[in-house]
């Protein structure tokens, strides 16, 4: 069994599911975060004195959590209670119509039938049945792949993965994808919608990502007490396992010696030595320099298009005329200038898509008065600069606002109660991103083979989160925790080296 202290610079999903694994494997491990608690961006906000998830809502890939439990002895089901929600989604335009897809794919054929005719539903069933095939070639030489090249993946493909790759057509972007797939343009845009759970446009993001409707269409579940509760229950097992948990204590120096990782330094004079260190920040942070000059050049190539950023609501108000379920989508018409905006004009969507999670519904009876909500429409990652006024946040808003109100809906998040989160406090969340939430954006077909994968060019240093491979979203990033974990720990059992390292001038040396 390996053994040695290691230092897990950040609590975001990635950081905990490797400080779990870590230290289910004998070693010591320090996690040190900045917030005063885990979770990152999977938080908890007080709304009117209600807990509002106020970041990810939607829980899919629930194998990839299944395997990280079974991994350190337990399992999911005995840890939290997970409930599958039999509606994925429901769809909203404003010209009145709704579509619901469902868990069951038969309730979907049907109510696509009766959504755009016969024919669209016959082509939404040739849809599933390519993304099935795309999602099914992609899990093992991409998704489970500890570092997959363009080269290496097209050579685990083989003959019938090529041939599912090339009929897409590898450079097509999803949205002209669609265009083949769908004759309705509502189809077309719920659809393309899935490049946004990457941070990306649909018209640069490549055709391979319409994987992400499978995802969904393949389970999503609600956690009994949000998706804090998973943060919660990892953060416990982890303490179980051993793990020192350094809150309000970011880490301001990553010091490299001798070409290697010899310790870290935290803002509040704790200093730890270590040979190992596993970042769960964007790797932009490192980048740009702001772990210190010995990590800069630790992940390779320029700074790249940044993702999607985010204007969010949390609240706990009355709403009315429209029956929400669980996750709620609004359209408006006009769905690429939403795109231009954001990445060519780098301004909040003059057209914004919304999308509601409705907290306490999907699983039971509606509630009665007001309900908690995560309001949440795309903006551009500029929270470093100065392009974003108060004036434009508040026209967003009130775009946000009308939007909703044409597709029937009426709730005011003007309310004093609302909490309104701008990519400005993302970007302090979330040092050196402007705000991105999905660390950069897969825009090109090669883009998803230019995220560093676990293993830094610096050794000793690991990496893992949302911008690195297999990318962004919570099981992915989970999954990357995962990586950086067994990679760090192979090269353990591989050079069997360790040696604690002596340093001064912090209360944790040794
Ligand atoms: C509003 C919103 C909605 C989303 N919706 C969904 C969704 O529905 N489904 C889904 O799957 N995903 C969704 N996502 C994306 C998902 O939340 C992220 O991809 C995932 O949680 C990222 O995890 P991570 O491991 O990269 O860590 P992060 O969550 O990025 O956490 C990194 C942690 O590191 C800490 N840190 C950084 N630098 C330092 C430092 N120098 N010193 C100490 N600590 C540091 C930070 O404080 C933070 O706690 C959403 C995200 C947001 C914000």
């Amino acid at each position: 069994m390996a053994s040695g202290r290691v230092v897990v610079v950040g609590a975001g999903i990635a950081g905990l599911v490797s400080a779990l694994r870590l230290a289910h494997a004998g070693m010591e491990v320090h996690v040190v975060e900045a917030a005063p608690q885990a979770g990152g961006k999977i938080r908890q906000l007080s709304a009117g004195g209600a807990p509002i998830d106020s970041g990810p809502t939607v829980f899919t890939m629930r194998w990839i959590f299944d395997q990280i439990y079974q991994a350190v002895g337990t399992r999911l089901e005995e840890q939290l209670h997970i409930d599958p929600l039999p509606v994925i989604a429901r769809h909203a335009w404003s010209d009145g119509s709704v579509l619901d897809l469902f868990a069951d794919q038969e309730r979907s054929v049907a109510a696509v039938r009766e959504f755009a005719g016969a024919a669209e539903a016959d082509r939404f069933v040739q849809f599933c049945a390519t993304a099935r095939r795309v999602y099914d070639e992609l899990e093992g030489p991409f998704i489970r792949s500890p570092s997959p090249s363009a080269a290496q993946m097209m050579g685990r493909l083989g003959a019938r993965g090529l041939g599912v790759l090339m009929g897409l057509g590898p450079t097509r972007s999803l949205w002209d994808s669609l265009g083949r797939h769908f004759s309705d343009p509502r189809m077309r845009q719920l659809f393309a919608r899935y490049a946004t759970y990457c941070g990306s446009s649909p018209w640069e993001a490549p055709a391979t990502l319409m994987l992400i409707a499978q995802v969904e269409m393949d389970g999503v579940w609600a956690i009994r007490g949000g998706m804090y509760a998973l943060v919660q229950n990892l953060q416990t097992l982890a303490q179980a396992h051993g793990v020192q948990f350094h809150f309000n204590t970011p880490c301001e120096r990553i010091e490299v010696q001798g070409g290697a990782v010899r310790a870290v330094q935290c803002g509040n004079n704790l200093r730890l030595g270590t040979d190992a260190v596993v970042f769960n920040g964007d790797v932009a942070a490192l980048r740009t320099g702001l772990l210190g000059s010995g990590v800069r050049e630790a992940v390779p190539g320029p700074a790249r298009t940044r993702s999607l950023s985010a204007l969010t609501w949390s609240a706990c108000i009355p709403t009315s005329g429209f029956a929400l379920d669980r996750h709620n989508v609004f359209f408006q018409s006009d769905y690429r200038a939403e795109f231009e905006d954001i990445f060519r004009a780098r301004t909040l969507p003059q057209r914004p898509t919304v999308y509601i999670c409705a907290q306490d519904r999907g699983l039971g009876p509606a509630p009665d008065g007001p309900e908690r909500l995560l309001c949440l429409v795309n903006a551009p990652a500029v929270g470093d600069t100065d392009l974003l006024h108060a004036e434009d946040l508040q026209l967003c808003q009130t775009r946000t606002q009308d939007l909703l109100h044409q597709c029937g809906l009426t709730l005011d998040l003007a309310q004093p109660t609302v909490l309104r989160t701008s990519p400005v406090e993302f970007n302090q969340l979330f040092p050196a991103t402007g705000g991105a939430l999905y660390g950069q954006a897969t825009h090109g077909w090669s883009s998803a083979f230019q995220r560093s994968n676990s293993a830094s060019r610096i050794p000793g240093l690991y990496l893992a989160g949302g911008s690195v491979h297999p990318g962004p979203g919570v099981p992915m990033a989970a999954m990357s925790g995962q990586l950086a974990a067994e990679a760090l720990m192979a090269h353990r059992n591989s050079t069997r080296r360790f040696h604690p390292v002596a340093t001064s001038g912090g209360m944790l040396t040794r």
